[in-house]
């Protein structure tokens, strides 16, 4: 049939047509998942440089459409990274579960963006239930809540804000910062950067942050928070906050928050706990231990487009005493105005940054309704399980080292062939011959010693047998 010249805006809304072209995509999208599941699926991410690929996505844009769309989206799956294989293992991104990227896909069209109740009833509904079924896992009762916010980054900023105006006497929404009480925010110097960063965009300056000093294993110690309690004391500032890792990007290791609540207690400090990866332990009663003291802790992010399986962005903050989270974007601090806004917790408008803010809640709220959480529990423990027999793997092998016993499904290794005197030059160059090859993706990190690759296993389906084979690939490498 002769395509029209100008598609008509009722056609591009046709209940028909969007049938048709939904149920080619959903094939489209199933051949996709079972070849990368296969690992036939070649690329893992294709190895296409910026400039190559502003070329291959031009901006021709023609009065009436020319380009197909089955062809298009295929041509997307090809040049994009595939994290449906399970040889991704690079950064903390998930594949999400097909059902959740299918109730996103009701998200999408329903569209009922929901900063209030008003706008998104449904989606605030599910917010508010698994803000407090979260809260319930990390040992909290029903005064705490919490937001849904895009991403980890601004949740850090959210608990940081909100912290900041609980510890304070006097309203920093309306005043600004006083300069004579200058503040300080202690953090584990293995934190990820959005912390810095919120320190510096709350005004107060990246010299605000006080780097708590960590061990071999990369955790804070009592000492170290001492000294830089002490230090920021004696540089005449005022500690408020402590933020801890449950766990840590680089090497997936979760701070004693036993020892980090009993630290700010004694010294009146908000404990801000950064769970963006490592929180959904809280789902196993194997792996749960590690964040033990969380239920100390004044507030946490979590976020779910890690290891919940769905797709970014998706970070419950979490307060223990759910009224600080109206204290983050309080442009007048008057228990009044808090009053009211506590009357309609339903308005998320009150507590998030955002105005108009995604159907969040709806992907993760849905697959655990369908599927229940032991899907979920079973995937935190097959991750962790696949981390130690992986860590097991490299300290047996001769030509290969483990950075630290993972604690997460995060693994930090390298290369020491014999012979070899730049072992961080040696990692970078495997690294970037591993994703030349588009076999596999995985990432780097500085640590202590050095430079160290690094995986993320935050696919369900990566096989032990994945990772030998990762090994053998870059001993090829190494070679070639
Ligand atoms: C991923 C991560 C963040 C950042 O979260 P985004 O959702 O990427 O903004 C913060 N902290 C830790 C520990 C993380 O792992």
């Amino acid at each position: 049939m002769q395509r029209p010249d100008t598609l008509s805006l009722n056609d591009a809304f046709s209940p028909e047509d969007f049938r048709k072209t939904g149920h080619a995509l959903i094939d489209q999208l199933a051949d996709y998942l079972f070849h990368s599941q296969a690992r036939t699926q070649t690329t893992v991410l294709p190895s296409i440089d910026p400039e190559e690929m502003l070329q291959r996505w031009d901006a021709d844009f023609m009065a009436s459409g020319d380009s197909n769309f089955t062809q298009l989206i295929s041509n997307v799956l090809s040049d994009s990274n595939n994290l449906q294989d399970p040889r991704y293992i690079g950064h903390q991104c998930c594949p999400p579960l097909p059902l959740a990227a299918l109730s996103d896909l009701v998200g999408n069209l329903i569209n009922n963006a929901s900063a209030v109740y008003e706008m998104g009833p449904v989606n605030v509904a599910m917010e508010r239930q698994l803000i407090r079924w979260m809260a319930g896992l990390a040992g909290w009762k029903d005064n705490a809540d919490g937001v849904f916010t895009h991403g980890g980054t601004i949740g850090n900023l959210t608990a940081l804000l909100a912290a900041r105006q609980a510890m304070t006497d006097y309203d920093i929404w309306t005043e600004g910062v006083r300069h004579d009480k200058r503040l300080a925010v202690l953090v584990s110097e293995q934190c990820h950067y959005s912390i810095k960063r919120a320190v510096a965009m709350m005004g107060l300056g990246e010299d605000a942050v006080y780097l708590i000093p960590t061990d071999d294993t990369y955790h804070i110690t009592q000492r170290g928070l001492s000294l830089q309690f002490a230090k920021a004391i004696s540089d005449g500032r005022r500690p408020f906050t402590l933020v801890a890792n449950g766990c840590s990007t680089a090497t997936g290791s979760y701070d004693d928050l036993e020892m980090a609540a009993a630290f700010c207690s004694n010294n009146k400090l908000w404990l801000h706990v950064d769970g963006a990866h490592g929180a959904s332990v809280l789902l196993s009663p194997e792996y749960r231990h590690r964040l033990r003291g969380i239920e100390r802790a004044d507030s946490f992010v979590w976020d779910a487009h890690k290891m919940m399986m769905v797709s970014a962005l998706a970070t419950a903050v979490i307060f223990r005493e759910g009224v600080h989270s109206y204290e983050a974007f309080s442009q007048n601090a008057s228990y009044l105005f808090e009053a009211h806004a506590r009357d309609e917790w339903y308005n998320y408008a009150h507590r998030t940054v955002e105005c108009t803010k995604a159907m969040i809640g709806l992907k993760l709220y849905v697959p655990l309704k369908v599927y229940g959480t032991d899907l979920f529990k079973n995937h935190i423990e097959t991750t962790h399980k696949l981390a130690e027999s992986f860590a097991d793997l490299l300290r047996l092998s001769d030509d290969f080292q483990l950075a630290v016993e993972p604690e997460s499904n995060i693994v930090c290794f390298r290369f020491i062939p014999k012979d070899v005197s730049d072992l961080n030059s040696l990692q970078a160059e495997l690294r970037c011959r591993v994703l030349q090859s588009e076999k596999f993706y995985i990432v780097q990190t500085m640590l202590k010693e050095g430079l160290w690759l690094r995986v993320t296993l935050i696919h369900p389906l990566t096989t032990l047998d994945d990772l030998k084979d990762l090994l053998n690939h870059i001993r090829e490498l190494a070679i070639s």
